[in-house]
């Protein structure tokens, strides 16, 4: 795989937990975002939520103080309507995109590029899953922040949550191997 050095490196760069609260919006548009692009899963809230989570909610406003609304964006590979309602209820200028091909496709995100008409260095995914949104992110050339410590709910999904948690595990343990046999 031709990205596969890019993933390892990325997937070595997080020595303390990376947890979305924790992004810094100022700093994020200090570097010259212009556009952040979020997935759900994991990052705004456990698998299976419909809403983020309070703490993510208030984060979001300072992301869209920072940036602008109409800047951000959601782009989830279940883009549950549910989700979306959400969206267009309280952040009616956050776009939710859908009917993309599914990441690491990087089709979303060049939609979101040519919605925004931000270049690729000018776009930040946060994402919880290495071979789904960082190999997206490294397909269209966009800056990724790999989130290292997803938000799961053990106690709501057990089966679902223990799946992604294995998931994401295997993906790190298999770009790790890659890299050693590379
Ligand atoms: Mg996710």
């Amino acid at each position: 795989m031709a990205y596969r050095r890019q993933l390892r490196e990325i997937s070595c760069r997080y020595r303390v937990p990376q947890r979305t609260v924790a992004v810094n919006p100022e700093e994020l548009a200090a570097r010259g975002v212009t556009v952040l692009v979020l997935d759900f899963d994991g990052v705004l809230a456990p698998h299976g939520a419909t809403e983020p989570l309070p703490e993510v909610v208030e984060w979001l406003h300072r992301c869209a103080a920072i940036l602008g609304e109409e800047r951000l964006f959601i782009l989830s590979n279940r883009p549950d309507p549910l989700r979306a309602d959400y969206f267009r209820r309280e952040f009616p200028g956050v776009s939710f995109i859908s009917g993309v091909k599914k990441k690491p496709y990087p089709d979303g995100l060049q939609r979101i590029m040519e919605l925004s008409g931000a270049a690729p260095e000018q776009v930040m995914l946060l994402d919880d899953r290495l071979l789904t949104g960082v190999l997206a992110a490294c397909l269209a050339g966009t800056g990724i922040i790999y989130i290292t410590a997803p938000y799961v709910s053990l106690a709501k999904h057990p089966v679902m949550e223990s799946f992604f948690m294995l998931l994401r595990f295997a993906e790190r343990r298999v770009i790790a191997l890659a890299g050693l046999l590379a």
